[in-house]
């Protein structure tokens, strides 16, 4: 393969999500057998463990890089299969409605355990694994070096690094999507109400509920171990009692009389300027983020991962300077593209009129025109979800446009917009 020998040590520094896939796929994609991958973490540093949502792209790529059965890969994530979300209370209809995965009733993705998707990727991996603390990671001739908190750095052709959220958002470093109007999440807990078969996977259609509530929304998952429940606020408009205590109204409105309390997590929506610099390439929680409402960053990160990958293999070394603008532009474009799909969601508000509704609808939402202004974050994003917005609201769409995407494809956004009376 043309640019693998330029591309024979990598090393990957994270276990979580993000990390587990970038080691399996180096280690099934490499064309060159006797390449060297270091997989580096800090087991005393936890994975964020979330993350039960998710694309259906996800399906094919398990099956691909374990290597196992589909049905086999569901059981073993204690995976349900997710058609779509239904989003309950949102929009100005404020009613019912499901963003379908297409074709309808056909594509899916899954429901899963975070906790066990890492396990099952490692299985595959062939690589070194190295329990340390990374102190830096540093741009050097022709690659990167990995500093170690008690060993002697090393020097890699290619560094992931999936070290999870940065500490604080850089405006130098970091684009804030700032229109996204959450910054936090509460995780419970509660009984499965999926009934498993003895013998074989989950077959029945589940769809994440996305339920609108008077601080925020909550994601209901539902999986053959647990049901994943996760209110998601913002903690400036909202204080963390408020958010409980709506909460547990929720749960017992549900029939839920019994959870275990997992986390409180706060989160910034941001992308780095630099997903890609041509040695390092930050992925996952370190790459950028948004919200859990489209279940988007397992999607996000498996792009980051496939695309750095197939660039660094498949095109000649020569080619490669040029390319990491190009490569880099993408994945902020992708990102981008999609936070504003996420953020629209909230223009039209919900069955709440709210102090978390009306900052969601009339402050935050409205600022997306400057936040992706394309001089200050260096690509069309803006302009890419303006032509989607014009299209669906266009009084005939022409079959060449049917299959356009911006983040999200055309079918996507026609539903919302149906849904949310956009
Ligand atoms: C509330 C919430 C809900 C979510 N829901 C979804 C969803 O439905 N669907 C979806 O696709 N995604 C979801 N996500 C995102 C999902 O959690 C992420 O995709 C996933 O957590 C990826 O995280 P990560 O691997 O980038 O980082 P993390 O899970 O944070 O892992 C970081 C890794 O880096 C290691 N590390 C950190 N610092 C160092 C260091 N200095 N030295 C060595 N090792 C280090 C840690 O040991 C760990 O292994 C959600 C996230 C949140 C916050």
């Amino acid at each position: 393969m043309p640019g693998s020998n330029s591309c024979r040590k990598i090393a990957v520094v994270g276990r979580g999500t993000a990390g587990a896939l970038a080691a399996a796929s180096v280690s099934r994609l490499h064309p060159d057998k006797d390449h060297e991958l270091h997989h580096i973490y800090d087991s005393r540093i936890p994975v964020i463990g979330v993350g039960e949502g998710s694309w259906p792209s996800l399906v094919q790529q398990l099956h691909r890089l374990s290597g196992l059965p589909h049905e086999k890969v569901q059981q073993r994530l204690n995976a349900t299969r997710k058609y779509g979300v239904q989003f309950e209370g949102w929009g100005r209809r404020k009613s019912e409605f499901i963003h379908h995965f297409t074709p309808q009733a056909v594509s899916y993705a899954y429901h899963l355990s975070a906790d066990v998707m890492g396990d099952l990727l490692s299985e595959g991996t062939r690589a070194r694994h190295i329990d340390a603390r990374v102190l830096d990671i540093t741009r050097v001739d022709g690659g990167a070096q990995v500093e170690f908190e008690d060993l002697p750095p090393e020097r890699y052709d290619l560094v992931f690094d999936a070290r999870g959220f940065p500490r604080r958002l850089d405006p130098e470093e970091h684009i804030e999507i700032s229109f996204i109007p959450t910054n936090t999440a509460v995780i419970r807990r509660c009984p499965s109400i999926i009934e498993e078969p003895p013998d074989g996977p989950v077959l029945k259609h589940t769809y994440t509920r996305a339920i609108a509530r008077p601080h925020g929304w909550v994601f209901v998952i539902p999986l053959t171990a647990h049901t994943s429940y996760g209110y998601i606020f913002n903690r400036d408009v909202s204080s963390l009692e408020e958010v409980e205590k709506d909460f547990d109204e929720l749960l017992a409105q549900d029939g839920v009389a019994e959870f275990e309390k997992r986390a409180v997590l706060r989160f910034p929506n941001f992308v780095h300027r630099r997903i890609y610099d041509g040695a390092v390439a930050r992925i996952g929680n370190a790459g950028g983020f948004m919200e859990p409402l489209e279940a988007t960053a397992i999607r996000l990160a498996e792009m980051q991962v496939g695309m750095i990958l197939q660039m660094r293999f498949n095109r000649p070394a020569e080619y490669h300077e040029n390319d990491v603008p190009v490569v880099n532009r993408f994945l902020i474009n992708d990102t981008l593209t999609c936070g504003l799909f996420v953020g629209w969601h909230y223009s039209c508000g919900s069955r709440y009129d709210s102090p978390f509704w009306r900052h969601a609808r009339d402050r935050a939402w409205p600022s997306y025109r400057s936040a992706t202004d394309p001089a200050a974050v260096g690509c069309a994003a803006l302009s890419k979800f303006d032509e989607m917005i014009g299209l669906i609201n266009a009084p005939v769409i022409d079959q060449s446009d049917w299959d356009r995407r911006c983040g999200f494809p055309l079918t996507s956004f026609a539903q919302m917009s149906q849904g949310l009376g956009a």
